[in-house]
């Protein structure tokens, strides 16, 4: 597109862009606002969909009650390997559930803009009939829907970053940016899109930021979705302000004034630029965060490398651990959903123990005192 928005497309296999998605990817981008990233997933998602609506010799349109069978598919079927035996798995619960996520969003809007029957969403959701639209309209309602094709998904454990593998990231840190990287995510549980997204003007690490036109009191900093040149893009649409503590300030400072002293003339107004690696002073890409936390990793001889997200979830346990509620969390790690805060609610094995070790259990008998 003209502008430095992108989107993705789905091309039919004689190369034609098939419309509605097109017009359903293109609305996702423009009209929800949607990620990059997204659009992306679900494009490879609905060229999935329509191959196999085209295997089973269906127009997309009358696809929706065998979507059961696309389920399967799904979990079986792979371009390169279509003369293999079904029985292998390709495709986990997650991804499977990703893929009709995308479908059903897909569904959704065809059906809002008359490409689709609406009759179709009664196949695809559970008591679809309680919504509508002037209820979502008011966002007063929520559509009582419940998705019919669905895996159960394994249970995954949340991995934290513990204070040792922190302290070694720390340590193996060669310069005052790379702290600051790992302290950020660590004691403000930024997204790695979020931290690359900052931009100077967002951090008000002042104790009165009132000359700032901001009426947040104490250091803190604004997380702001933006379409951004390096790629960086801030996952919830709220925009949130996050407290910052003394040990990131301090953090801060330190960077700041190794930033003034690497590229003096630097005029970017992103927080975090490349400084010790070519091109000097522009951006630094979210992916560079990945290849630092690596890098560091590696040389602190980290058992298990840390990926930007553990420091996240640390700092989320570390709220957790110290009488933040779900409200809290929610509103410090930028959730859409509540149900994501609540994850970090769940008591330790420790915590369970030790509540069980505390019931008193009656004396054996001839026990001594
Ligand atoms: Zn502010």
């Amino acid at each position: 597109m003209p502008s430095e928005l992108r989107y993705w497309t789905v091309l039919d296999p004689a190369h034609r862009v098939v419309v509605e998605a097109d017009d359903f990817l293109l609305h996702h981008r423009l009209g929800r606002d949607g990620a990059e990233s997204t659009s992306q997933s679900y494009a490879a998602s609905l060229a999935l969909f329509f191959d196999w609506a085209a295997s089973i010799r269906k127009p997309w349109r009358e696809s929706a009650p065998y979507l059961g069978r696309f389920v399967y598919w799904l979990q079986h079927y792979r371009p390169d390997r279509i003369a293999a035996g079904r029985t292998e798995v390709v495709r986990g619960p997650r991804r499977v559930n990703a893929i009709m996520a995308a479908v059903r969003s897909f569904f959704r809007h065809t059906a809002a803009v008359g490409q689709l029957d609406p009759q179709v969403m009664g196949v695809v959701y559970d008591s679809f009939d309680s919504y509508t639209v002037n209820e979502a309209e008011r966002g007063a309602h929520r559509p009582r829907a419940r998705a019919r094709h669905r895996l159960s998904e394994p249970h995954s454990p949340i991995v934290n970053a513990e204070g040792e593998d922190v302290a070694g990231l720390l340590r193996a840190a060669r310069n005052a940016r790379d702290r600051f990287i790992v302290i950020a995510m660590w004691r403000m549980g930024l997204r790695r899109g979020e931290l690359a997204g900052l931009r100077r003007s967002d951090v008000h690490f002042v104790p009165d930021a009132s000359r700032l036109g901001c009426g947040f009191r104490g250091t803190h900093l604004h997380v702001v979705r933006r379409t951004n040149p390096n790629g960086a893009w801030a996952k919830s649409r709220r925009q949130r302000v996050v407290p910052a503590d003394w040990l990131t300030v301090q953090a801060y400072d330190q960077y700041i004034s190794e930033r003034a002293r690497v590229d003096p003339g630097g005029r970017s107004d992103f927080l975090l630029v490349n400084l010790f690696a070519d091109p000097v002073g522009t951006p630094m890409r979210p992916g560079g965060i990945n290849e630092l936390l690596a890098r560091l990793s590696s040389r602190a001889h980290l058992r298990r490398p840390v990926h930007p997200h553990m420091l996240r979830h640390s700092f989320a346990t570390n709220i957790a651990e110290h009488g933040g509620t779900a409200d809290v969390l929610k509103e410090l790690l930028g959730h859409a959903w509540i149900s994501s805060s609540e994850v970090y609610l769940h008591p330790s094995p420790e915590r369970l123990r030790a509540v069980v070790n505390r019931v008193p259990a009656p004396r054996k008998d001839g026990e001594k005192q």
